[in-house]
């Protein structure tokens, strides 16, 4: 097999489906997750990544040299500097500084400016995002090569590569046996671009919302009101608001999952399984295995696997952590 790419970037999708065994036994559905954490930044934000900055590049809103600003809490900004890297723009990432010290090393190693900021509510001026897009502006006065806000939130050319890629693979690899499509939303491209994509194809496959904690988005769904309650460890998911990416999902329902069941099926996976799986991919799974019930047996449900446990460790293999939060641990800790 002929298998040379002529830049790393060309290693960003055509991801695999693996099936989920336990929870396809357990619901006696076929669960697929597409394995994101794969991709060569590690995670699913690589697209979105991608498709933002060749959206640019064909605008002439940035050039060699440029500078590539963005607002993240971590995979975004991962995928920004590598491919920023490859062509030539230095990325300054700005970050809440509640986020895992895995994913702020990360960046800096891979030699990310990362600007850390208090966290605070979309509300706030000095909102991560905000601030991002405030610090655009300003370096923009100095900058002839352009300096460019990624945007990743309200940039549809975010949905659009999901759009583009991660739903038509999908759709392929499933040859359009696919029932149901559910993940959960941090900018909401994933859903938006892979919902639209599916219900193309076909209006009868469903598009559904795996909601953790603390976020709104299930309460919007359900019933129109973009309320809150709980709160999660899981990272780079949910939201307070409805972004331009999420506005474009054509979503049927939703469902609201919690930690533990999150983590219980993430270390049963890992256990059993061998993934070794972030937190966001457990909220994935444990509700698609909540919607397998619902539909009934013999369905095929495709969900996201996003990233690895890796930037997570201080947190998923953290017994005092968890215990401390009345969560469940791997019974090998
Ligand atoms: N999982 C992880 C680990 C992420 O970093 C993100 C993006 N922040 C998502 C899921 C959500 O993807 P999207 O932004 O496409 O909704």
């Amino acid at each position: 097999m002929k298998n040379i790419y002529a830049n790393f970037v060309d290693g960003i999708g055509n991801t695999p489906l693996i099936k989920l065994k336990g929870p396809s036994e357990k619901t006696n559905c076929n669960i697929y997750g597409k394995a994101e954490f794969l991709n060569p930044g590690g995670s699913v934000k690589d697209r979105a990544a991608w498709a933002i900055i060749k959206d640019a590049e064909q605008k002439k809103l940035i050039s060699k040299g440029g500078i590539i600003v963005e607002g993240t809490a971590g995979n975004t900004g991962i995928g920004l500097t590598l491919i920023g890297n490859s062509r030539g723009y230095k990325t300054i990432i700005v970050m809440p500084e509640t986020q895992t010290q895995e994913k702020k090393d990360t960046l800096k190693s891979i030699g990310a400016d990362l600007r850390l900021v208090p966290a605070k509510p979309y509300k706030d001026p000095n909102n991560y995002v905000k601030y991002s897009s405030r610090l655009a502006e300003e370096l923009k006065k100095k900058n002839s090569k352009g300096v460019f806000w990624a945007n990743q939130f309200d940039n549809i050319a975010n949905y659009k590569g999901h759009y583009e890629t991660t739903g038509q693979e999908i759709w392929g690899q499933t040859e359009g046996k696919i029932d149901a499509f559910i993940c959960s939303s941090g900018t909401g491209g994933t859903i938006a671009g892979v919902g639209t994509a599916l219900k193309e194809k076909n209006k009868n496959i469903k598009i559904v919302l795996s909601d953790p904690k603390g976020s709104s988005l299930y309460n919007h769904i359900k019933n129109g009101e973009l309320k809150s309650e709980g709160n999660s460890i899981t990272e780079g998911i949910g939201s307070s608001r409805v972004t331009k990416n999420f506005g474009q999902a054509p979503i049927d329902d939703a469902y609201s999952i919690n930690d533990t069941d999150a983590l219980s099926v993430l270390f049963e996976l890992l256990e059993k399984e061998g993934l070794n799986l972030g937190t966001s991919s457990g909220i994935n799974i444990a509700g698609a295995m909540k919607l397998a019930e619902n539909l009934g047996p013999n369905k095929t449900i495709v969900t996201v696997l996003c990233d690895t446990s890796d930037k997570y460790r201080s947190k998923m293999f953290n017994k005092k952590f968890l215990t401390d939060k009345g969560l469940p641990f791997p019974k090998w800790l």
